[in-house]
């Protein structure tokens, strides 16, 4: 990476992690660094691809797609030449493409795994949609080789720079409420397409694995622990949907000194919820997780904060770090793969009629 000397002041700080925010003056494309996005489905569409004209450190530069009929949109609305869309077949050729700096994993979750590795082994850096693989072994893979081929390798966790989750993180470092002793975290919905990938066990699927791992990062990053032990439960309706993938999962995981999280995830309810019980005080977000407006207030006022880009803060943070070394908000592989052993243990809890596993 050649180009940059950008301005570093550009970054407020929150409890140790950086918001980004539009102080940033860079609008120089020459100077910006190009993000291929691979695979153009609901999230490429309506939220990466918009986050990526209002980036200051980051631009569209390329599209990876097996559907023709997706290229005139993408054309159109971003300004794309053919020559910078590409399919499955020449994946590889991203590597003679130096306008591309990232590569940006947007696939159902069984291709991660192989698209990041790739990637990486074309001599680019990665961001992988949540949850970064299929288990803890493959997130393992796409580490070793991200630290051999020396590329760096991310996660699509935009709610580390989100400034209601970068509150709640500040109010459990400094203890503002006394010490944080449970957190109540639940992420769900009712899953409408009966045919989508997301109910299939073969791609990944599963209300954990989709959003259930919200509620798992949400827990991690508010005590700023791992877990010792957990156990889980899993709850099925009577709807063909859920088959052959997990529908409504309720887990609780404890921490060190008693601290507790009660986490729950489904397919068949609408959860959106996240609570951090302290000594002396609460504080509450709801909706928590949604990539639209978080909202939230604590035992002693309401919240209120501007609506952000989560998408466009989460990719100029990781690109203010490739550039600048200006630490990202902990979005690296390391944290992704923390992750995949809890979601691990959670189904071996659940294997074993929801006995208590150690982690
Ligand atoms: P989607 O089904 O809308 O898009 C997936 C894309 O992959 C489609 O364009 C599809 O054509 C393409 N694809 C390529 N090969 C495929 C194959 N063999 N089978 C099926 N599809 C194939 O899914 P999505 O909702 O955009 O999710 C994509 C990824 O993004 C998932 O990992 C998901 O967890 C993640 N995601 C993250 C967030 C977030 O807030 N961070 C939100 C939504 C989705």
């Amino acid at each position: 990476m050649k180009r940059r000397n950008f301005n570093k002041t550009f970054a407020t700080s929150i409890a140790g992690l950086t918001l980004s925010n539009n102080l940033f003056s860079n609008n120089d494309k020459k100077n910006k660094l190009g993000v291929a996005l691979v695979g153009l489905g609901s999230y490429s569409k309506n939220a990466l691809g918009p986050a990526l004209t209002e980036t200051k450190l980051c631009k569209l530069s390329a599209v990876v797609t097996g559907s023709i009929e997706k290229h005139d949109y993408w054309k159109k609305q971003y300004g794309l030449k053919d020559s910078q869309i590409y399919n499955y077949e020449n994946f590889n050729s991203i590597a003679e493409n130096d306008e591309i700096d990232i590569v940006y994993i947007v696939l159902p979750n069984n291709m991660h795994k192989e698209f990041s590795i790739k990637a990486l082994e074309c001599g680019k850096h990665v961001i992988c949609e949540k949850p970064m693989a299929m288990n803890a072994v493959e997130a393992e893979e796409m580490i070793k080789v991200s630290k051999k081929v020396k590329k760096d390798l991310f996660i699509g966790y935009r709610l580390h720079y989100d400034p209601y989750h970068l509150e709640c993180i500040k109010y459990c470092k400094n203890e503002t409420f006394g010490k944080l002793n449970v957190v109540l975290a639940e992420f769900g919905y009712g899953i409408s397409n009966n045919n989508h990938w997301k109910l299939k066990k073969s791609y990944g699927g599963g209300a954990l694995m989709d959003v259930g791992i919200y509620a798992i990062q949400a827990a991690r990053y508010c005590t700023g622990e791992e877990p010792i032990s957990l156990s889980a439960k899993e709850y099925k309706t009577n709807s063909k949907k859920f088959n052959e993938v997990d529908d409504t999962i309720v887990w609780q995981m404890e921490f060190s000194n008693g601290k507790v999280a009660n986490c729950a995830t489904s397919f068949s309810a609408s959860m959106n919820n996240l609570h951090l019980g302290f000594e002396k005080g609460f504080a509450k977000l709801h909706p928590a997780y949604t990539w639209r407006k978080v909202s939230g207030y604590t035992s002693k006022k309401q919240l209120t904060f501007p609506m952000i880009n989560q998408q466009a803060y989460h990719m100029d943070g990781i690109a203010n770090y490739l550039i600048n070394k200006v630490p990202h908000n902990n979005v690296g592989g390391e944290e992704g793969l923390k992750d995949m052993i809890i979601i691990d243990k959670i189904f071996e809890s659940i294997n074993k009629n929801s006995n208590t596993v150690l982690l």
